[in-house]
């Protein structure tokens, strides 16, 4: 393994940072909460994937063996996250007149698009709550058993003071048991089978209407939200595992009813390490569907919205993400992303000139130090703005570079190209997007290859060989000049 000092995390579990350590190294699990597929992701979704992504990335780049489980809700998120309205996507599939079935595969599939789309990569499993129904009946099952959970008019509740009593319930969000009570006695709508309003259901009963049912010891019915992600996180990953992450908005209830679940069922504390990525914001406020106050990725692609001032592309975008930390709210502005657009612009032009440069025989590039300030910022808690920062003092010394003020060695100009390789395109997950990009990108990493293997044939003598390149280059339009940094190359005409 790789590692490049100690990487510390932001525990929302213990409110501070910690040194990460695996349960099992090299191994670590993963699990994220994926979307709940009855309408396309907006852009606020897209940050937290984005989030985890990088983290995903990151821990790969230091050499772990990560198993990314990240989740496709396709029932039982009802309404208002609550235990009451409609189940979202039922709701949709009678408004679109489709199928369920149809309503979650054709919003997987555009969330898939999206991803692709942003380069995140896939994760390792993407399980999916309406395939794992019996494991969340015996889930269901153990937590009565245990006597957490009570069965009231064919649904099942967990009993929230009851866990309480010997629990700290309210662990992960700092909320006490006291207020919530007092801030729901009011509120007992549709929620006259409970025995207090805190309680939540681990199984609702289904009305005859209700679309998506499915049998169970209690009767026809479906899991309640908060067990499907409790279920697949540890069939995949163990009972205890060491990352669970997802938006700041889920740490309550969801993630908060994921944990007394576990313990209620197992006896066990199941994360090492919660993670919670901040909200993208609208002029201060939260992104979101309900609100109306959000962009869909398609939108920004086209510019296609009154709020717009232009398109903006996906790495742009993404770009515009990496200059803010997980951790802190990210508000979105035309002048932010048209600034966020220059200087990723600013930092691919700075890579192309530097593939013009020559090694020289001293170096006064400190490219060792930019490598470490990059590693510090990432190990301190994924600081992807830090990282950022470093990059573009590395677009200062390739300016110098190219203005002849400074000079840098073979090994040290590889060392640059490596640092952009690994922290700009395999960690933060950039990538070149239009295809001249792409294709100067690529004939520069060819040539490089070819002159090299010119280089080496003549030194060993080979002339034959190295004649064979010159011509065989000239008929591709290519002339190779020998000069006395080496041979350039340069297309004719
Ligand atoms: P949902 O499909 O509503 O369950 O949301 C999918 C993911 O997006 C969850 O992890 C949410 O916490 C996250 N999310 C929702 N709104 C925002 C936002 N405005 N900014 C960042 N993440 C968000
Ligand atoms: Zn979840």
């Amino acid at each position: 393994m790789q590692m490049q000092g100690e990487l510390v995390i932001y525990n929302t579990l213990s409110r501070k940072k910690e040194e990460f350590k695996a349960i099992h190294p090299p191994f670590v699990g993963m699990y994220v909460c994926g979307p709940t597929v009855y309408n396309d992701v907006h852009i606020g979704n897209c940050r937290t994937f984005i989030s985890f992504d990088v983290i995903y990335r990151y821990l790969l780049h230091l050499g772990y063996k990560v198993r990314y489980v990240r989740n496709i809700t396709d029932v039982g998120h009802l309404e208002n996250d609550a235990d009451s309205g409609e189940d979202k996507i039922a709701k949709k599939a009678k408004l679109e007149n489709l199928e369920p079935m149809e309503i979650v595969q054709k919003y997987s599939n555009g969330f898939h698009d999206v991803m692709k789309d942003f380069n995140n990569l896939a994760p390792s499993i993407e399980p999916t709550a309406t395939a794992h129904l019996l494991e969340q009946i015996e889930c269901t099952q153990q937590i009565i058993d245990k006597g957490f959970a009570y069965v009231s008019n064919g649904s099942v509740y967990f009993d929230v003071q009851k866990f309480a009593e010997q629990n700290n319930y309210g662990e992960l969000s700092g909320r006490k048991i006291d207020e919530l009570l007092s801030a729901t006695r009011d509120n007992l709508d549709g929620q006259d089978d409970k025995k207090s309003p805190l309680d939540f259901a681990l199984w609702k009963q289904a009305s005859p209407e209700h679309i998506m049912q499915w049998n169970s010891p209690w009767g026809k019915g479906f899991p309640g939200w908060h067990l499907e992600c409790t279920v697949m996180s540890t069939k995949y990953l163990g009972e205890q595992f060491d990352i669970h992450g997802g938006g700041m908005d889920l740490k309550f209830p969801h993630h908060e009813c994921e944990i007394a679940q576990n313990k209620a069922a197992t006896g066990k504390e199941p994360v090492k390490y919660w993670m919670h990525a901040n909200m993208l914001t609208l002029n201060g406020e939260k992104m979101s569907k309900s609100t109306g106050k959000f962009f869909l990725p398609a939108q920004l692609f086209s510019g296609d919205s009154e709020l717009l001032d232009k398109a903006y592309s996906p790495m742009a975008v993404r770009f515009f993400m990496m200059q803010c930390h997980y951790r802190s709210t990210l508000d979105f502005s035309n002048e932010a992303l048209q600034a966020a657009e220059k200087g990723y612009k600013r930092i691919l032009i700075a890579l192309q000139q530097l593939g013009d440069i020559k090694g020289a025989s001293n170096s006064n590039v400190d490219v060792a130090s930019l490598f470490k300030r990059a590693y510090d910022a990432m190990n301190d808690d994924f600081n992807t703005p830090m990282v950022v920062a470093v990059l573009f003092d590395a677009v200062k010394e390739i300016n110098l570079l190219k203005a002849g003020e400074k000079n840098i060695s073979h090994e040290d100009l590889s060392a640059l190209k490596k640092l952009f390789d690994d922290f700009l395109f395999n960690i933060m997950g950039l990538k070149l997007e239009n295809a001249d990009d792409h294709d100067s990108a690529l004939s520069k990493g060819l040539m490089d290859v070819i002159l090299e293997l010119r280089k080496d044939a003549k030194s060993d003598k080979n002339y034959a060989m190295s004649d064979k390149i010159r011509d065989t280059l000239k008929d591709l339009k290519i002339t190779v000049k020998d000069t006395k940094e080496g041979a350039e190359w340069n297309y004719e005409g």
